[in-house]
C-alpha cells in the first residue's frame, strides 16, 4: 500500500510547503530508511500564526458562537477520523514505529474524545449562587483565547486530540505543535479539521523543534494558555517562560509508576497483564508501570509469571497485524534506554530477561526485567521511556505504600489485591493522580487524567479538562431597586 503522508503546515487557511527553519527529515523507526520531510517553522511562521489565531478569536464567530454549531463542527471532525482511520494508523504506525492494532486503538480514541467534547460542551456552564435576597449571582465560563498546544512524540495523534478537542469545544483557538520527530498525524488531524468546518485560523497546526521556537512560542505574548505534555524538565521551562505574563499552563508530565501486587490478588493474573502495562508502545508511555513492587510471600512466583509472559511478547514490524511491541521511535532514544541498561547492571541489577538489539535493522529493544536493586537505584527512580522494568519485593503493606510513594513522580498505577478494604486504603494512600484496581487500564475518555507531584498539574479529558480551556466569571445583579 502506498502512504499518502502531509507535506504542509497548516497556517491562517493556508498551506504551507515551506518555512523560515529549513526541513525536518524525517526516518522510519522500524527500517531506518528515511520517511518524508515536513517544513520547520522559526518566529516569522509563529508570529503568523498567533496573530490570525488572535484574530480568529477575537473575531467571534467561533469562540462566542452557539455551542451547538461548534459541536456539529467537532461530530464531523470525529467522523471523518473515523473514515481516515485506516490511513492515519499507518501514518502513526510509520512515524512512530506503533503496532497497527495499537495505532488504530489510538486513532478511534482521538475521534471519541472529539465525541465527548462535542456532547460534553452542550452541557457545559455556570451556576446560580445564592448569595443575597435581593439579588442575582451567577457564573460563566469563557474561552481563554490563543491556546498553543504542544504534544510529545509517543501518543501524537491521542495526545493532540486530548488538547485540542476541549480546547475547540470551548471556544479557544489553538495553534498546535507536535514533537519534531512525529509530527505527521497532526497536520493530518488539522487538514481534516478543516474540511470538517474548523475556520482555518481557529485551529492551525505547525511544525518546528523545540530548541529552535519552543521558548519563543510559550513566551509569545499572544498566547494566553499553554496545553502541555512532555517531559518533567521542559515543563518545568514552559512554566518559567509563562511566568512572565501569568498564562494558564496545564502540564502532563512524566511518570514512574507502580504496579504493586499483594499476596492476596490473583497473582497469575497481575504476572500475565503486567508485561504490557510497562512493555506497550515499546514501553515509551508515560503511564507504563515501571516499578512492579511485590508482597515477598509470592515474588518469585510473580516474577516467574512476569518473565515468561515477556519472553512471550511479539516485538517485530509495527505493520504486522500480530505485533505487540514495536521499535523505540529513534536511534537516540534507544541509545538512552541502553545507557539505563547499563547503568542498571553497574548498580548491581540481575536482568531476568531482554537487554539486547535483534541483528536486524529497525530500532528495537528486547523487553527487559531487572531484579535485585534497591528503590533508590537510578532505574527505580529515573523515567527511562524504553522497555525496562524493575520488580521489588515488599514485606506489609506499608512498605508497598512507601515504596510506591518512593519516587519525584505520581501519575498512574495499579494494585492487585482482592481485598477491598485493603484497594481503598492503599488507592487512598499512594500519591497520584491516575490508579487501577486488578488491571492495568486507567485511562478513560470521561474520567480525568493527569499527575500528581512532578508528573504535573491540570487534567486532561473528562469535563475537568473543559476548565482548564475557560475562565470563570461570577456576575451579581442587584435587584433590591435601591431599596
Ligand atoms: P519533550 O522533549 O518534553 O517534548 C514534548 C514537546 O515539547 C515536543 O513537541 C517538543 O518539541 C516540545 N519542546 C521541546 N523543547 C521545548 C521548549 N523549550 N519549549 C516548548 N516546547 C518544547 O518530551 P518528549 O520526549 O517528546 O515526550 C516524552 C515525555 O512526555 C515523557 O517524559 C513522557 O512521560 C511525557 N508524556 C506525558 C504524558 C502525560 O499525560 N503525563 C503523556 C505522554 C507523554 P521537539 O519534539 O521539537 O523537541
Amino acid at each position: 500500500m502506498t502512504d499518502r503522508f502531509p507535506k504542509s503546515l497548516l497556517i491562517d487557511g493556508k498551506t504551507l510547503e515551506g518555512a523560515s527553519d529549513g526541513a525536518i527529515e524525517l526516518t522510519e523507526p522500524a527500517t531506518e530508511t528515511p520517511l518524508c520531510a515536513v517544513p520547520a517553522v522559526g518566529e516569522k511562521e509563529i508570529d503568523q500564526a498567533l496573530q490570525a489565531a488572535q484574530r480568529g478569536f477575537a473575531q467571534g464567530s467561533w469562540s462566542s458562537s452557539n455551542p451547538a454549531a461548534r459541536s456539529e463542527a467537532l461530530f464531523r471532525l470525529a467522523r471523518a477520523i473515523r473514515e481516515n482511520c485506516e490511513r492515519l494508523a499507518r501514518i502513526e504506525a510509520r512515524n512512530v514505529g506503533k503496532p497497527i492494532g495499537d495505532a488504530r486503538w489510538e486513532i478511534n480514541a482521538g475521534a471519541r474524545c472529539f465525541e465527548f467534547y462535542a456532547g460534553a460542551i452542550t452541557q457545559f456552564g455556570g451556576r446560580t449562587i445564592p448569595v443575597a435576597k435581593n439579588g442575582f449571582d451567577y457564573t460563566i465560563r469563557q474561552p481563554v483565547g490563543v491556546v498553543a498546544a504542544i504534544v510529545p512524540w509517543n501518543f501524537p495523534f491521542l495526545m493532540a486530540c486530548w488538547k485540542v478537542a476541549p480546547a475547540l469545544a470551548t471556544g479557544n483557538s489553538v495553534v498546535l505543535k507536535p514533537a519534531s520527530l512525529t509530527p505527521l498525524s497532526a497536520l493530518a488531524l488539522g487538514e481534516l479539521a478543516w474540511e470538517a468546518g474548523v475556520p482555518g485560523n481557529i485551529l492551525q497546526v505547525i511544525a518546528g523543534r523545540g530548541s529552535v521556537v519552543g521558548d519563543y512560542l510559550t513566551g509569545h505574548p499572544l498566547v494566553r494558555k499553554i496545553a502541555f505534555t512532555g517531559e518533567t524538565g521542559t515543563g518545568a521551562r514552559i512554566l518559567r517562560q509563562a511566568a512572565g505574563d501569568i498564562k494558564r499552563v496545564s502540564l502532563e508530565l512524566g511518570g514512574k509508576s507502580p504496579n504493586v501486587i499483594f499476596a492476596d490478588a490473583d497473582v497469575d493474573a497481575a504476572a500475565e497483564a503486567a508485561p504490557m502495562a510497562v512493555f506497550a508502545n515499546t514501553g515509551q508511555d508515560c503511564c507504563a508501570r515501571s516499578r512492579v513492587l511485590v508482597e515477598r510471600s509470592v515474588f518469585d512466583r510473580f516474577s516467574e509469571g512476569f518473565v515468561a509472559a515477556t519472553k512471550r511478547l511479539i516485538v517485530g514490524d509495527p505493520l504486522s497485524e500480530e505485533t505487540q511491541v514495536g521499535p523505540l521511535v529513534s536511534s537516540g532514544q534507544r541509545e538512552t534506554v541502553e545507557r539505563y541498561i547499563a547503568i542498571a547492571e553497574e548498580e548491581g541489577g540481575k536482568r531476568l530477561v531482554g537487554g539486547s538489539r535483534p541483528q536486524s535493522p529497525g530500532y528495537y529493544l528486547a523487553p527487559t526485567i531487572f531484579a535485585g536493586l534497591p528503590s533508590k537505584a537510578r532505574v527505580c527512580q529515573e523515567e527511562i521511556f524504553g522497555p525496562v522494568a524493575c520488580i521489588l519485593p515488599f514485606e506489609s503493606e506499608a512498605e508497598a505504600i512507601a515504596l510506591a510513594n518512593d519516587t519525584q513522580y505520581g501519575l498512574s498505577g495499579s494494585i492487585w489485591t482482592r481485598d477491598i478494604e485493603r484497594a481503598l486504603r492503599v488507592a487512598r494512600a499512594v500519591e497520584s493522580g491516575v490508579l487501577s484496581v486488578n488491571t492495568n487500564s486507567s485511562v478513560h475518555q470521561e474520567a480525568p487524567f493527569g499527575g500528581f507531584k512532578r508528573s504535573g498539574f491540570g487534567r486532561d479529558l473528562g469535563v475537568e479538562a473543559m476548565q482548564l480551556y475557560t475562565e470563570l466569571k461570577n456576575v451579581y445583579i442587584d435587584l433590591s431597586g435601591g431599596k
